[in-house]
Formats: C-alpha cells, sequence, structure tokens
C-alpha cells in the first residue's frame, strides 16, 4: 500500500516538473510560439549511407526553436553491372551477384535453367533396304538426345533378263537387288494378233478331203506373220443335176449332190421305188363294135408291168350330120361352135340346135 502510495507521488512530481518547463517556455521564449511552433523541412544534421541512418532537425521559423531526432532513412545501395558467377545450363540453375559500390554488399540471384539446345540431324544408322536406319539430335551441352527411325529404304534393283511379250505369250523382265539380292518379276501380258482393216482373208478350201467343213479362213497377223484361225464355213450340199439319177421300179438311183461353194460332191443310193414305172406308150386293142369302144393298155418299159388301162370311144360320125352311124349310139361328135353358121338357137358350148338343124333341114 505504502509502494503504491509512493509511484503516484512520483507520477504526481514528474506532472508538476513537466509543466514547471512548458511554463518556462511560454515565459523564456522570444515570441513566445507557447507550444504550436511553425516548423519547416527536415534538415540534415548528418547524412545517411546505405548501411548507416542520418539524422536531422526542424527550425522554428518564428522563434528559431530547433528539434533535433529526426531519423533520415538508409540510402539504397548502388548495384553495377550483375556479374555471372555460375552460368545455368539445361542441367542446372546458374547464379549472378551485384555488388554495392559503395558499401560491398552482395546481392545474389538465381538464374533459371536452359532448355536443351539441340543441334542438327545427324544419322546414326544409315537406312538399308532390308533394315531402319536411325538418326539423332544431341543437346550441345548435356547428354540429352532424341533419336528419330528412319525408314527402309527401297530396293537397287538392276535389270538382269528380259523377254518381250508376243502375240502368244506373256513376256517378262527379272531385277535383282544390288545390295540385298531380293529378285522381282515383273509380267507383261501377252499382246494379241493384230489384224488392221482390210487384213486379208485367206480361204483353205477342203472340197473332199473335209466332210463338215468348206474351207477354214485364215487371217495374217501385222504384228507375228502367222496365219490365224479366223472362222470355218460349212459345207451347203444341193441337188447335182449332172450326176443325179431317179430310182425306179427296176434300179436303184443315184443321190448326187454338190456343194455351193467348194468343190465337195457326195453320191448315195437310192433304193428302188417299186411303183415308179416308166410309162410305155399306150397300147389300142381292137374295136369293141357293140359299144362303139377301144381298150387301152400301158406298160412300163422298165419292168413290162401292165400300169394303166381305159377304154376310148371310137364311133363312127356321119360326115355331114356328124352323128354315130352305129345303130342305137347316137352320139354326136362334138365339134367347136365356130365350125356351124350360127343362128338364133345357139345354146353355147357345143352347137347342139345347129347340129338338130342339120339333121332337120327346113
Ligand atoms: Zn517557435
Ligand atoms: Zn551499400
Ligand atoms: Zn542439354
Ligand atoms: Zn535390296
Ligand atoms: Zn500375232
Ligand atoms: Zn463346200
Ligand atoms: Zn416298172
Ligand atoms: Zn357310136
Amino acid at each position: 500500500m505504502k509502494r503504491k502510495i509512493f509511484l503516484i507521488c512520483i507520477i504526481i512530481a514528474f506532472a508538476a516538473t513537466l509543466s514547471a518547463a512548458l511554463s518556462a517556455c511560454d515565459l523564456f521564449g522570444n515570441k513566445g510560439c507557447g507550444s504550436s511552433h511553425e516548423f519547416g523541412e527536415v534538415i540534415e544534421i548528418k547524412a545517411s549511407t546505405c548501411t548507416e541512418e542520418g539524422e536531422g532537425k526542424k527550425v522554428c521559423s518564428v522563434c528559431g526553436y530547433e528539434k533535433r531526432g529526426f531519423v533520415l532513412p538508409k540510402k539504397q545501395h548502388t548495384f553495377g553491372e550483375a556479374e555471372i558467377e555460375e552460368e545455368a545450363t539445361c542441367v542446372k540453375k546458374g547464379k549472378e551477384s551485384k555488388t554495392c559500390s559503395v558499401c560491398g554488399v552482395k546481392e545474389e540471384r538465381v538464374i533459371p535453367q536452359k532448355s536443351h539446345e539441340l543441334g542438327g540431324w545427324e544419322i546414326k544408322v544409315e537406312p538399308t533396304c532390308t533394315d531402319n536406319g536411325e538418326r539423332v539430335k544431341k543437346c550441345k551441352f548435356c547428354d540429352y538426345e532424341e533419336r528419330e527411325k528412319l525408314g527402309t529404304i527401297s530396293h537397287d534393283y538392276k535389270e538382269t533378263e528380259r523377254k518381250e511379250a508376243t502375240c502368244e505369250e506373256p513376256g517378262y523382265v527379272k531385277r535383282v537387288c544390288s545390295v540385298c539380292g531380293k529378285t522381282q518379276t515383273e509380267i507383261t501380258e501377252r499382246l494379241y494378233h493384230s489384224f488392221p482393216e482390210g487384213t486379208e482373208i485367206k480361204y483353205d478350201y477342203r472340197d473332199n478331203s473335209d466332210e463338215n467343213y468348206c474351207y477354214y479362213a485364215y487371217r495374217e497377223c501385222a504384228r507375228c506373220h502367222k496365219d490365224v484361225f479366223y472362222k470355218t464355213q460349212s459345207h451347203s450340199m444341193k441337188k447335182d443335176a449332172e450326176f443325179f439319177v431317179e430310182a425306179t421300179c427296176s434300179s436303184t438311183g443315184v443321190d448326187a449332190k454338190k456343194c455351193l461353194y467348194c468343190n465337195r460332191r457326195t453320191t448315195e443310193t437310192i433304193p428302188v421305188v417299186p411303183y415308179n414305172h416308166k410309162r410305155g406308150a399306150a397300147v389300142y386293142g381292137e374295136r369293141n363294135a357293140e359299144n362303139c369302144t377301144v381298150q387301152a393298155t400301158v406298160s412300163c418299159t422298165l419292168c413290162g408291168e401292165e400300169i394303166d388301162s381305159w377304154y376310148e370311144p371310137r364311133h363312127d360320125y356321119d360326115a355331114e350330120t356328124f352323128v354315130c352311124t352305129r345303130e342305137g349310139c347316137g352320139n354326136v361328135k362334138e365339134m367347136p361352135s365356130s365350125y356351124f353358121t350360127y343362128s338364133s338357137t345357139y345354146l353355147g358350148g357345143w352347137a347342139i340346135k345347129g347340129i338338130n338343124d342339120k339333121k332337120q333341114p327346113t
């Protein structure tokens, strides 16, 4: 309790002293600024450097009172050009530093790691016609590299054998790779015979040597000059009148044929035709006075067989009346109408009326 009272006493004593001092300023200040001096800019007393703070004061423009204890901040270091201490590479960071020319203090900075710096492509393995190759790009600064496959190159074929295609056979070209020995055969299609327009057709007529064909026709190929089969033509057999013999009742015939286009001739026997008789001349018998007829018969001139028979009238016509004179016959001879003098009773065809007229004249 006593201690607390003592502390309060000290505070009171200090306040009294401060109050006295302020009263003194009032009392002894030239113009009597009191507590409100008119201060201007801080005036440097001790210059600051990059390592130490400086000191400044302010002076009242009214009463000239000086107030000290102003701190002037440190100056910036004066760094020169950065100096590289360790170069950055593609595998590690670098380091650079700046030194203050005044105090010698050093400031360091890290230089970031660089990317790889690749050179141009270098062939590491040459590709061949059988194996792939490889090429590489290397970093100039480290062991880093990029690889790339190179595809095989084409074979170096050299022609070793050649056969040209003909009209009938295909041709070929054989080649061998000079590097790996691989062979290659290229087939060239066979050509076909060539028959330009107007190519002559050659006919080989077979006549009697070929029972089916009249001729075999060929054309000569303009390329290979071979006669190439073109076409055939069947015979066209027709009756050969010169040698044809008809078969009869008593003899065989000859069926002779001749090709319309070539000289082929064929003959075949035609068997006997029993009813193919050869008619002879009619033979007449005696007149039968009872019915005014005669019998006519015809026989085959080859075999003698009687092959026809008929009766023919044989009237005795009166020269004037044209009526058969045989008793009981009365047949009138048929005469053309022009023979008679026409009358109004003409009946057409045969002039019966005219005949009656002659029989019974008026
Ligand atoms: Zn003042
Ligand atoms: Zn410095
Ligand atoms: Zn690198
Ligand atoms: Zn090859
Ligand atoms: Zn040909
Ligand atoms: Zn023929
Ligand atoms: Zn006969
Ligand atoms: Zn008669």
